[in-house]
């Protein structure tokens, strides 16, 4: 009799099966003499689409919200349909009686595993290999001490309690706006908080008016010294004092206060995790975050991960402080010993600005006297702050809790952020393709609509809050200590009041589409958004409008709507000369509203 292992990934499989022996490869699994190894890839089974569940769900309207099915339907992703038919066949055999899981461990690889489970229907034993690292001897280690399935049960509850909380508060908040404001909407609970992260700074970049402040450095026989106050700030806030100093500072003496020598040590950096790889691959080669994901998926099926040198970078931060004319003036400079793992990634300056030669300060000591060769002051000007670069969203992502007031909520979320590794680029594709955000250079800068729908989205859905508070209750599921239909029960009501708040908004969705050519046929903002198969549509915003174009021609969606209202109108054909397709659909919306008055 033979055990199935259930890997995560073709990449894990891999290694799972040459510990286990397994060597006959065959198409979606490894074959060995007691186990057969095979694998996902993400998840192969997801929550069905609204219409699947009922079709009342068919058309967006908002007299069909709140949707809240219950049981919950599901579906076979499209895309990875055949390998989950390898798996039913692998269920089926008859010399299969166990399987094991050995998808990540966490409450999504749990999740990944117990959805397929389900739905390829195996009412054989089923075990978990729960393992930290795929090194041979933990994936050995593992297997000898496989854990029953049920030790998982309440993680499994945890995972798909939050799949389909995020289904319900995504789905209905989404259609909600999107039918309320007759303009293509899109709301999530990681979304929206990171589109608002965007906004937020936009406003802050808006509201900022630049004061100018002065410093003042002194050239001390070569040394550039930069003048500090008892705070350690180089500002100065008035020009006459900066220009009182400068002047005193003329022929004047300088002292050698103190010279500081720590010598410092800088470990090598940990293996990259995936947010971190994205983040440098963005700032060192402009990368987006969704084709570094793509490109390291190549490398893990092709390649082995590279290592770099271990050993730590040796340096000493020297800090020479000098006294002349009564203010206190630093220079700063660093005495490499070794470059160590700093050889592979190179020298950055890490925000230590002017360095001065290290050479020249090394051999100084208190009480050395340096003569003001010069001195000089500077106008400068407070900055606004900047935009955000895909690399630091992503950082402002894992430290969304900084944004959160309440201590413990703040605690709920430090470890994870909002998003996981896996989705987060594709939530800034997302913003990026539903044109919320667009890219200005490397940065990214929320559009008009971006700004107004966080404007009109309801509050809880603004921030990092919810999932904070979801990360909490979510942990008490896992733990045990809390029944998965209290929080269910409590997300379809809160959603219910959402739907119900939106629906009678007295809001109204007016972004300021200065630069948006008009449509031919409303008048209302023609945008470019992105088709179903990723070409570039220019469509009206307005829904019942509808009106779209490709390359400046109408598309075949607004043709067919052209034939229906000829159809139907058959009256104003009557002068050829007039019957655009915008006179029709203007005299069918005329219709539409005289028949609704009457
Ligand atoms: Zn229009």
């Amino acid at each position: 009799m033979k055990t199935i292992v259930l890997a995560e990934k073709p990449s894990v499989a891999r290694e799972i099966a040459r510990v286990l022996g397994c060597h006959r490869r065959r198409n979606g699994y490894i074959e060995g003499p007691e186990y057969i190894v095979t694998w996902a890839m993400g998840h192969l089974i997801e929550l069905a689409e609204p219409a699947a569940c009922n079709q009342a769900y068919k058309r967006w309207t908002l007299g069909s919200l709140p949707m809240l099915p219950n049981p919950m339907k599901h579906q076979v992703i499209p895309r990875t349909k055949d390998q989950f038919a390898v798996i039913c066949e692998l269920c089926r055999r008859r010399d299969v009686t166990d399987l094991v899981i050995a998808t990540d461990a966490g409450r999504e690889g749990e999740l990944v595993a117990r959805w397929i489970i389900q739905e390829a229907d195996w009412d054989g034993t089923v075990r978990r290999l729960w393992i930290s690292s795929q090194t041979d001897s933990a994936i050995s280690q593992g297997f000898r001490d496989l854990k029953p399935g049920s030790a998982y049960e309440h993680l499994f509850r945890a995972a798909e309690t939050r799949a389909e909380a995020d289904w319900i508060v995504d789905m209905n908040d989404t259609r909600a706006l999107t039918c309320r404001y007759d303009t293509p909407l899109s709301a999530g609970r990681v979304q929206t908080p990171t589109l608002a992260i965007l906004v937020h700074r936009e406003d802050e970049i808006e509201s900022f008016s630049g004061a100018a402040c002065w410093t003042v450095k002194a050239d001390f026989s070569g040394i550039l010294g930069s003048l500090r106050d008892t705070s350690g700030s180089a500002r100065i806030a008035s020009e006459e004092q900066a220009q009182e100093i400068t002047d005193a500072l003329k022929g004047a003496a300088g002292r050698v206060l103190s010279l500081e020598r720590s010598p410092r040590d800088e470990p090598p950096p940990l293996a990259y995790d995936l947010t971190e790889l994205q983040r440098d691959a963005n700032i060192r080669l402009g990368f987006s975050a969704k084709h570094t994901l793509d490109v390291l998926q190549q490398l893990y099926e092709r390649h082995k991960i590279v290592t770099y040198p271990k050993t730590d970078c040796r340096y000493d931060s020297l800090k020479l402080t000098i006294e002349a004319a009564g203010h206190r003036f630093e220079a700063k400079a660093v005495e490499m010993k070794h470059l160590g793992w700093k050889q592979i990634t190179g020298v950055s300056d890490d925000g230590i600005e002017e360095l001065a030669d290290h050479a020249s300060i090394a051999d100084l000591k208190e009480g050395d006297a340096l003569a003001v060769a010069s001195a000089e002051m500077k106008r400068e000007l407070t900055r606004p702050p900047a935009r955000y670069t895909e690399a630091t969203l992503l950082s402002a992502m894992v430290h969304a809790g900084r944004f959160i007031e309440d201590t413990k909520l703040k605690r709920s979320i430090s470890g994870s952020g909002i998003g996981t590794p896996a989705t987060r680029a594709d939530i800034i594709e997302k913003l990026l393709s539903k044109y919320y955000v667009e890219r200005e250079d490397r940065y990214l800068k929320p559009t008009a609509k971006g700004r107004e729908l966080i404007r009109i989205a309801p509050e809880e859905l603004r921030s990092a809050e919810l999932t904070a508070r979801w990360e909490e209750r979510l942990a008490a599921i896992a733990d045990g200590l809390e029944r998965p239909e209290h929080f269910s029960r409590d997300i379809r009501k809160r959603t219910e009041e959402l739907v119900e708040d939106i629906r009678r908004s007295k809001r109204l969705f007016s972004p300021d589409y200065r630069d948006a050519p008009p449509c031919p046929v409303c008048g209302g903002a023609m945008m470019k958004v992105q088709g179903k198969e990723k070409q570039e549509i220019t469509a009206c915003q307005s829904l019942s409008c509808g009106y779209e174009e490709i390359d400046g021609k109408p598309t075949k969606k607004v043709k067919a709507m052209e034939r229906r209202a000829v159809k139907q109108f058959d009256a104003d054909r009557s002068d050829p000369g007039t019957t655009t397709f915008a006179d029709l659909i203007k005299a069918s919306q005329q219709r539409k509203e005289k028949k609704r008055r009457s």
